[in-house]
Parts: C-alpha cells; structure tokens; sequence
C-alpha cells in the first residue's frame, strides 16, 4: 500500500512532485498560499486542503517545497507540528537548513532537509538522472525512503541537516564556473563565422573530458599532496595565461571572467608551487576567509 503524503507548495516544482505521487497512487494532500494552483490537482485526486495546518493534519509525511526559507517560517507559523516527519525541499543556505532543523525539533518533529538536484521536467522521468539530497533525521529517510524515491531519486548525505544544502550549492556553484567558461568560449567564437551550434558539441565534449580531473583534485586534497599525478603543471599553466588573454583582447571580449582565476593561479605559482596542478587555488580560496 503507498503511504498518504502531504505537499505544502505548488509551484513548478511542488506541482510536478504532487504529480509523480498522484501517478503512482499516493493519497495526496496538497495546499498552496493562492488556492486556485490546487484546483488542477484536485481534479486529478489530490485533496486540496483549506489551511497548511489542515494539510499538515491529514499526513505523518509534510513536504514543503516552497520559494525560500521565509516562504515556509510563514506557511508553518503556528501549524501544530507535534509528531510529524517534516521534510523540506526548500532552496536554502546550510546554516538556515540547520535552524529550520532545529525549529522544527522544537516543534516535535522530526525534521530532513532536501535540495533537489533537477528541474520540473525531470520529476518523474527516472532516466532524466535527476535526485535530491537529503540530510538530517536518518531514521526519517529510511522510513519514507519509498515515498520519497517516487518523483526523483534520493542521496543521503548525513545526520547535519545543513549538508544537503551544502551539496546542493557546491554543485551549483561548479555550474556556474562553467556557464562562465561557456560565455566566454562562445564570446570569443562570436564576432567570427563560425556556426555556433558547431561549435557546441566540441565544447559540451571538452567540457565532459576536462570535468573528470576533479577526481585527481579530490585524491591530491585527500593525501594532501599537490604534487602526486600532475597532469599540466602550474608553472605551465601559468605562462599560458596571456595567450588566453591576448586572444580575448584580439577578440575583443572582456577578459572579466577569466582574470579573477589567473589571478589566484599567480598567487599560487608566487607562493612557489610551480610544480603542482591547480589543487592548491582551494587553498588560497579558504586562506582568505
Ligand atoms: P515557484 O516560484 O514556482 O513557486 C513558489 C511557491 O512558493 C509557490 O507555491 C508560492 O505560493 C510559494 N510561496 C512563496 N512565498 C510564500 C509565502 N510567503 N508563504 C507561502 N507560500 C509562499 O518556485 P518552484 O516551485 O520552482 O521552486 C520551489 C523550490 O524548489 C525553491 O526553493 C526552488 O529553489 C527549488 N527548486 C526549484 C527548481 C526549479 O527548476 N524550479 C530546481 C531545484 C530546486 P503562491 O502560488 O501563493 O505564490
């Protein structure tokens, strides 16, 4: 038998979770701030409830998936909490998912943080590779692990509930270093006749090929030698640099992107690591702080 799920939010990404569940024949309870989103899926089964707290009433699971974490202080102010296995999907900062943890401890819940690695389209299509990291109340996955594998695949991460945000974040900010290289690349390709859609597979596959040297990243950071299988050398990347900014200059594309990784990647050669790879950048990036 599938277990009653309640869903607190129904925007994109709420409407589409409510979706897969109804799909696979979970009772449904959904609420929404402006009722009439609920109306569609209502007429597909869900019960639309007239409060959060009458939603958070009907089901042991509650799933928030709403814009930020005010978003659901507001929704859950003074909803009765006592019992309830809350979980959150809400985008958030780690520290805030530790205190709405902590909040909803209180509040006698038990309490899991997601933060959802996919798009709305991707919810419910397994083969789209989408999931969501979980953190917080272990005992809380394992019991709704089936429930919560139904939209998107599920990563457990740990017991600290602000670490499924700090997963979250990391991988995005990876994806926006590399959005800002796609800008560029295409910036430089841009004043010249050459076929855009061309060019992008052999930038996706560079892309792909280059990507796989955060594993020899993470060995070095973990033996916390830099030196151990340098495949390109500092010193060597170093003196590339200004044919990567004369290029942009020929170009005349702003160097802005590019200018603030160089710079560390000096710093580091200064600091007299010439010979190992570019592991040492994170450093320099925790030493400022
Ligand atoms: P939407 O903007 O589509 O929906 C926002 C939801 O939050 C709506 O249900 C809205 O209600 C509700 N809301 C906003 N403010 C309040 C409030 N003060 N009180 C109660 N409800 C409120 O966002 P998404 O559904 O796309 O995103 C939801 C979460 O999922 C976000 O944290 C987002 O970061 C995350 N996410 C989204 C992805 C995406 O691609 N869409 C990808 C990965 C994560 P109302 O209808 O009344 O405005």
């Amino acid at each position: 038998a599938t277990s009653p799920v309640t869903l607190l939010g129904l925007g994109a990404m709420g409407t589409a979770l409510a979706r897969a569940w109804l799909a696979a024949g979970h009772p449904l309870t959904v609420w929404n701030r402006t009722p009439a989103r609920a109306e569609a899926l209502a007429a597909e089964g869900a019960k639309a409830a007239d409060s959060a707290a009458a939603a958070v009433a009907a089901s042991g699971l509650v799933v928030v998936c709403l814009l930020d974490d005010d978003s659901v202080g507001a929704a859950l102010d003074g909803v009765d909490l006592t019992g309830k296995d809350l979980v959150n999907l809400t985008t958030t900062t780690p520290a805030r998912a530790r205190a709405r943890a902590a909040w909803a401890e209180e509040r006698g819940a038990r309490y899991l943080d997601g933060g959802i690695m996919a798009v709305p389209p991707m919810i419910g299509v397994p083969e789209a590779g989408g999931y969501v990291f979980y953190s917080g109340s272990r005992e809380l996955f394992e019991l709704h692990r089936a429930a919560l594998a139904v939209p998107v695949g599920t990563r457990y991460v740990g017991e600290d509930a602000g670490f499924a945000a700090l997963h979250d974040v990391a991988l995005l900010s990876a994806m926006y270093g590399m959005f800002a290289g796609v800008a560029h690349a295409f910036a430089l390709i841009r004043r010249e006749d050459i076929d855009p859609v061309a060019f992008a597979p052999l930038l996706v596959d560079w892309l792909a090929a280059m990507a796989q040297g955060a594993h020899g990243t993470a060995a070095q950071l973990r033996s916390g030698d830099y030196t151990e299988n340098v495949v390109s050398n500092l010193a060597m990347q170093v003196a590339g640099t200004p044919t990567f900014l004369a290029t942009a200059e020929q170009q005349g594309v702003s160097p802005e992107l590019l200018q603030p990784y160089f710079a560390l990647m000096r710093r580091r050669l200064e600091a007299g690591s010439g010979e190992e790879d570019l592991t040492g950048v994170v450093d320099l990036l925790l030493a400022d702080r």
